[in-house]
């Protein structure tokens, strides 16, 4: 029992598991919810300033669009009366195309869908009849157009922007263009600028079939994008921004606006992975910066738990040596406890350890004493001579035994004989001194330990106490008498068992001699 009682966790223990428990789950809930707000904040930032960004590149783009157009027209009308001046038209493309920057070529083609001017001239596709049905869009259109991206007869990858040009009299006369060469350094490049790859996030443009026009991995131009939710978005006209996967499966952060005057759409975006990296970064540095005062807290809860748990671990131990009260009653007195439950278990274990180290002393004294006459008993009696041996103290003994004792039981009945028993056990006690041991060492036999007194002495002593069993007045019969034997002990090495015979010898001498009297041993 005892042993199972001991393997049981501590209070200590369970006090600093609890503590560290619920510093555990606290930190870690709330390490979980910073980082759950700030991903939300990171993730609605990134996206609305992807939003941002793309809406402003596509104002941008727009704007280019627009005064694109307007030159174009204006170089339309400007050649509506100049169609067969091939100087004029010649000079009208150069101009164009060094003036304003905007294209990577600018040519002139007739009704006819042949080309009839062309800058730069290094091309070499003068006279050159256009063919394939996407470069024709523009003739047919027979309106402004900006063309979905085909390959020209030079092989260049390019969309064009294209004007109509009429005569006077209204009659289609063919159109000037201004190309962009997707795969090539063009306005679009210049504009949207090389949007770094450094923080992982770019931008790229799409034409109204998903086609990417702009992307800064070339490689991807012209490819058609038909998953992407961002790009489903802005060719429907969108501005906004989501979380989207791309087309090659990676989870971005997307803002996107639609380029009105071309049906195109701009997206910027950045992987959220990037975008969470630098959280948990941030993460783990708030982290590391917590364990200082961490740890502090640990050894503070560790050193309050010592303080709590001691006053009981005490009292616990205390009561554990429960085989000696005595040590166990010194032992919880010394204990100082400091708060309300300790400080009342403690005087509760002394009020229960005192009640029993007084039963136990009231049982132990009743061992040793005789029931009837409150006398030491045969064993109190042992103990006593143990005592005197062991401290070697001197002594003189008294054997008394009353005078013909059967009588009175014979007389009186047993009762009777009791009764007397005890009144004379009272008068002896009564007339012995307070250092004197009397015993009832037999029936109706007594002895008395005298310690440091001498035979003369002890011989008074007996005969004080003859006299008065003599003259007394006893209830059941008015009168008794006792013989008394004396011997001396005058310590070590007299055997004591020696001087008890010699006590029972004077007494047999005194009965002998008549009783009634006392007398001493050799
Ligand atoms: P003597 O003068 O020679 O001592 O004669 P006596 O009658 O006292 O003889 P003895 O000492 O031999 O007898 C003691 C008697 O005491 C025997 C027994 O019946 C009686 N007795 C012993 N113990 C008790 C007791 O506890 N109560 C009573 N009522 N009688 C006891
Ligand atoms: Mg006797
Ligand atoms: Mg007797």
């Amino acid at each position: 029992m005892r042993k199972r009682a001991q393997e049981k966790i501590n209070l200590r223990k369970l006090i600093l598991l609890l503590c560290v428990f619920s510093v555990v789950v606290t930190l870690f809930n709330s390490f979980y919810s910073i980082y759950r707000v700030q991903r939300e904040l990171i993730i609605s930032n990134t996206i609305e300033s992807n939003r941002v960004y793309a809406e402003k590149m596509a104002e941008m783009t727009d704007a280019f669009i627009e005064s694109a157009m307007s030159q174009l027209e204006y170089s339309a009308q400007y050649l509506s009366t100049k169609m067969d001046d091939d100087t004029a038209l010649t000079t009208e493309v150069d101009r164009l195309r060094a003036q304003t920057n905007s294209f990577n070529s600018v040519v002139v083609v007739g009704a006819d869908g042949v080309i009839v001017s062309i800058s730069p001239e290094n091309l070499r596709i003068k006279g050159v009849k256009l063919k394939s049905e996407r470069s024709l869009q523009s003739l047919k259109a027979q309106r402004p157009l900006i063309t979905d991206p085909f390959v020209s007869p030079a092989g260049n990858y390019l969309t064009s922007l294209s004007y109509p040009i009429f005569s006077a009299d209204g009659e289609y006369l063919g159109y000037i263009g201004g190309t962009i060469y997707l795969e090539k350094k063009n306005i679009l490049t210049t504009l949207l600028g090389q949007h770094g790859y450094k923080d992982g996030s770019y931008l790229y443009v799409v034409d109204r079939h998903r086609t990417l026009i702009y992307h800064p991995d070339k490689n991807r131009i012209g490819q058609v994008i038909v998953t992407n939710k961002a790009i489903n978005a802005v060719i429907e006209g969108e501005h906004g921004g989501q979380d989207i996967v791309n087309a090659l499966g990676i989870d971005m952060l997307a803002g996107y606006a639609p380029v009105h005057g071309s049906g195109w759409g701009v997206v910027a975006q950045k992987p959220k992975a990037l975008t969470l990296t630098l959280l948990d970064e941030q993460m783990w540095k708030v982290f590391w910066e917590s364990i200082p005062i961490g740890m502090l807290t640990l050894l503070l809860i560790w050193i309050s738990a010592i303080y709590i748990s001691r006053p009981l671990w005490q009292l616990a131990s205390a009561v554990k040596a429960f085989d000696n009260h005595a040590s166990t009653i010194e032992e919880l007195k010394a204990i100082k406890p400091w708060y309300f439950e300790a400080s009342h278990l403690k005087s509760s274990f002394l009020k229960a350890f005192n009640i029993v180290s007084s039963t136990i002393d009231k049982l132990h004294s009743d061992s040793m004493t005789d029931a009837m006459t409150g006398l030491l008993n045969r064993r109190g009696l042992e103990k006593a001579v143990e005592n005197l041996r062991e401290h070697n103290v001197p002594f003189s003994l008294l054997a008394l035994d009353i005078d013909y004792f059967k009588k009175v039981n014979d007389t009186f009945g047993h009762n009777a004989g009791d009764e007397l028993l005890r009144e004379v056990a009272q008068l002896m006690k009564v007339q012995a001194r307070d250092l004197d041991i009397v015993c009832r060492s037999g029936g109706e036999e007594f002895m008395i330990f005298l310690a440091n007194t001498d035979v003369s002495q002890a011989f008074e002593v007996a005969e004080r106490i003859r006299k008065s069993m003599e003259t007394h007045n006893f209830a059941v019969v008015s009168s008794i008498t006792i013989s008394i034997g004396v011997s001396h002990w005058a310590g070590q090495p007299e055997s004591i068992e020696s001087v008890m015979k010699e006590a029972d010898k004077a007494l047999y001498k005194a009965k002998e001699n008549g009783r009634n009297r006392t007398e001493l041993g050799a």
